[in-house]
């Protein structure tokens, strides 16, 4: 019954391992996936999060009973704090309803159900571009996907004009997926003027936020410094949500845990929220999973284990900021021709380098390096080792 069922495409990004494990060459390179890696191109588990599966495993009070819906409560709580602050009057008011989801992406997806079922204006706009699975992830919700402008190919930098532009012709309540910090796959921010002004102009319009923060600390070292541009949108009195992932800062992407926020008007609205997105929730995959919330609510409930996590994190944040620094040097030894100032100038895990479809995939066929199509490169998959490598694979591209 299914011999009628046509084979499906690779993921984009997925698919770049796929290619790249079965390549037999000794000097191969995946600077596709985000995922971190060590100078010696090893994959990090973070010592914190050792020490708090020790504990975890330690604690023979634990056990295996399933979590609520809505998942680990103390996990939810700080999750809460981490991204929105210590002080933060909606935390207080009990405005604010977290849920723990699967990941980052599982975050997205239910906050879109939600969404879909409950909110006035069914149109998302997302960043052009965006992360890959961003439209996937909305359309199948039920949501209707539309595009605001972003990037600027001539200036590699911010399309502010175009971006404003967008925003004020969308209808009002319309929702607007925002990325926290370290825009995928650009590494293009907006300064934090252009934040204040994105803001006024999101709320004069009526317009709904939806942070997806995927890197929180990974784009300048500091938990705080990232969390800046969403608490200018909470410290406002409005109503946003916030879609969280664990994969990157604490090196927990297998584990799947990240959290859903929504930050409402009342305390009272936030528990009728609630109630729907365990309506959501329920039927989708019921409750979630315990072992990574149980870490991360390990190291962000006890300070010495925090301040060694933010230690970690800044180490990997400026280990990725240094792989720019010597790719722009490299690229500037051998004189290749253009300008490549944006590589250093780009925030977060990736570097979106200009390279064309066909220049990435001559890069993969003569030098084995593995990247997206749209040339952009995770930095984090680079060590001072195969730098010269890239920087050669680059070189030749352009000098075709
Ligand atoms: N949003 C963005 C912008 C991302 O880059 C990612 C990870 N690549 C995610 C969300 C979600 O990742 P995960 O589900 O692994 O947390």
């Amino acid at each position: 019954v299914f011999s009628h069922v046509v084979r499906g495409p690779e993921d984009p990004i997925l698919g770049v391992t796929v290619a790249y494990n079965k390549d037999p060459s000794p000097v191969k390179l995946n600077l596709g996936v985000g995922a971190y890696r060590t100078e010696e191109g090893k994959p990090l588990v973070l010592n914190v999060v050792r020490k708090a599966e020790q504990l975890l495993v330690n604690d023979r009070s634990r056990v295996k009973e399933y979590l609520p819906i809505t998942g680990l409560a103390e996990f939810n709580k700080l999750s809460a704090k981490l991204m929105f602050g210590a002080n933060c009057p909606a935390i207080q008011e009990n405005r604010v309803t977290t849920v723990q989801c699967l990941s980052g992406t599982g975050s997205l997806r239910v906050g879109a159900e939600f969404l879909a079922k409950h909110h006035h204006q069914r149109t998302i706009y997302i960043p052009q571009p965006t992360w890959g699975n961003h439209p996937k992830i909305f359309t199948l919700a039920g949501l209707s996907v539309k595009t605001y402008r972003y990037y600027d190919p001539a200036t590699r930098g911010l399309n502010f004009q175009g971006l404003v532009e967008d925003l004020n012709s969308a209808p009002s309540g319309a929702i607007v997926l925002l990325h926290a910090c370290a825009h995928n796959p650009t590494g293009v921010d907006p300064t934090f003027q252009q934040w204040e002004q994105i803001r006024k102009l999101m709320r004069s319009k009526g317009l709904m936020p939806f942070f997806d923060s995927a890197y929180q600390g990974f784009a300048s070292g500091s938990l705080d410094a990232d969390a800046q541009p969403v608490r200018m949108f909470v410290a406002d009195g409005g109503e946003l949500l916030l879609a969280q992932s664990y994969a990157k800062n604490m090196g927990l992407y297998g584990e799947r845990i990240g959290a859903l926020s929504i930050v409402c008007k009342t305390a009272d609205v936030a528990g009728r929220v609630e109630s729907q997105l365990k309506l959501v929730i329920r039927p989708m995959y019921s409750n979630p999973p315990i072992h990574g919330a149980s870490i991360v609510a390990a190291i962000l409930k006890d300070r010495d284990l925090y301040n060694e996590w933010t230690i970690e994190l800044k180490a990997m944040a400026d280990r990725i900021i240094s792989m720019r620094q010597k790719l722009f040097e490299a690229l500037h030894a051998r004189g290749t021709p253009g300008d490549w100032s944006h590589i250093v100038k780009q925030i977060g895990m990736f570097t979106f380098t200009g390279l064309n479809t066909k220049q990435v995939a001559f890069m993969t066929k003569e030098y084995h390096i593995y990247m997206t199509s749209d040339g952009r490169i995770s930095m984090a998959g680079l060590s001072s080792k195969t730098v010269p490598h890239l920087a050669d694979a680059m070189h030749a591209a352009v000098k075709r």
